[in-house]
């Protein structure tokens, strides 16, 4: 049966059609480059010609400040594309190999005698359903420290929803640990690793004495996926989605990047007005509603306890982005504070599989990016730590194997205690 729809795709700087298969796209034999950007003026007319996708911008300072982007070659034009004299290394040669190499979304786990769902939830990634109730089980398992909370709803009417969890002093009482997860739909790895930092809290509090010390200090306010339209998309349609699934007048075009769209440098520089662009800012600051939901909530926050760290998931770059990224030549007030306890949030986080994490101020540590949550939460909610971090892992991009799951977990909770217990 020849099931080839032309479906737009919002390539990085125009639309691309690919073939769809099945109702979902298929990339099989698309090829994975990193291109060295150090001495290339213009990728535009290269992308528009060979109907490439772009997925990270990469910039490695401990190899000597390359700059880099990652790029996805369609099988009908990789030949042409090798003749072009780019200084490229390969990242993989067959994209669809990588999508099946993941591994098939995974059923749900049994509850142990707590109620708890079992470890093999990080066993394999999981639709978006399973993730809803998967929160629904761990709060019901840790009812007398935690409650299910909605913060809106997005573009399509879902919910956005998460757990917040608080100690001994009770509800409401401490300073917030706020955390995003899934801003970009892509980012598989951001929620279920956030996922496995609820799953320690909530298991570690009866006995872990170091647990016991950050729930008891902090307010926890987890939202592992703030963009589920994107994330169902990505899921059943379009592995490689990125934004939101906001649609516009006057355009074709899909998506508003919600990690452009907040207040807070809106517009600037690392953004862009062009509906079809994946760093799409939309028209006007908060114009998702996914992003008008989340800096609700960030403000009833700063004015109750107020927020002392933000953290929104992302992935692939191994990096621990600090304000700001809107600007490059200005810094908070605390900025040597944030980069000692990020230095050393970096330290922890290797110590396991030495998995090296970069940090420092987005903008020099990776790329210009206006009207992003993190500085939002620094400049406008008050917050002292208003962070970003890209989980690993910058060999695999998007499409991280799921056998790397805990690993990339465990790596993340060895730095989280520490920087709880420290910041
Ligand atoms: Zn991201």
């Amino acid at each position: 049966m020849k099931l080839t729809t032309a479906i737009l795709f919002t390539g990085a700087f125009r639309a691309v059609v690919l073939a769809k298969q099945n109702g979902s796209i298929n990339f099989e034999g698309f090829k994975v480059y990193r291109i060295d950007t150090s001495d290339v003026a213009d990728l535009k007319s290269t992308y528009d010609n060979l109907s490439i996708i772009e997925l990270n911008h990469n910039r490695n300072h401990q190899h000597g400040s390359s700059d880099t982007i990652d790029i996805a070659v369609p099988p009908e034009h990789v030949a042409v594309f090798d003749t072009l004299d780019f200084n490229t290394t390969i990242l993989s040669r067959n994209l669809g190999a990588d999508i099946a190499t993941e591994g098939s979304l995974g059923s749900y786990p049994e509850l142990d005698d707590d109620g708890v769902p079992g470890l093999s939830w990080f066993d394999s990634y999981h639709a978006y359903e399973d993730h809803v109730r998967y929160w629904a089980d761990l709060q019901a398992s840790f009812v007398n420290n935690s409650e299910l909370i909605q913060v809106g709803s997005s573009f399509e009417g879902r919910p956005i929803q998460g757990i917040h969890l608080w100690g001994s002093s009770g509800k409401n009482s401490k300073p917030a640990v706020f955390f995003n997860g899934n801003v970009h739909a892509r980012e598989w790895i951001t929620s279920i690793v956030v996922e496995y930092l609820l799953y320690q809290i909530v298991t570690g509090y009866k006995n872990d004495t170091a647990v016991q010390a950050a729930l008891d200090n902090y307010d926890f306010y987890v939202l592992p996926v703030v963009n589920p339209d994107g994330f169902v998309y990505s899921q059943t349609t379009n592995r490689l989605w990125r934004k939101n699934r906001q649609t516009r007048d006057n355009t074709t075009a899909v998506g508003t990047d919600i990690n452009r769209n907040w207040s807070v440098g809106f517009g600037g520089d690392g953004s862009s007005s062009n509906p079809s662009s994946e760093t799409f800012s939309g028209y006007q600051a908060g114009d998702a509603p996914e992003t008008a939901a989340l800096m609700e909530f960030a403000q009833t926050l700063a004015t109750n306890k107020g927020i002392k760290l933000y953290i929104d998931w992302h992935s692939y770059a191994q990096v621990i982005l600090l304000s700001y990224g809107y600007i490059c030549d200005s810094f908070p007030k605390n900025i040597d504070r944030q980069i000692s306890l990020a230095g050393e949030t970096a330290s922890r986080i290797a110590q396991p599989y030495n998995t090296t994490f970069d940090y420092g101020p987005g903008c020099l540590v990776l790329y210009q990016s206006s009207g992003n949550g993190r500085d939002y939460m620094t400049d406008a909610a008050g917050a002292e730590f208003g962070w970003g971090i890209e989980l690993r892992s910058t060999s695999y991009g998007f499409v991280l194997p799921a056998n790397q799951i805990i690993p990339s977990s465990v790596e993340i909770w060895e730095g989280m205690k520490y920087l709880w217990a420290n910041m």
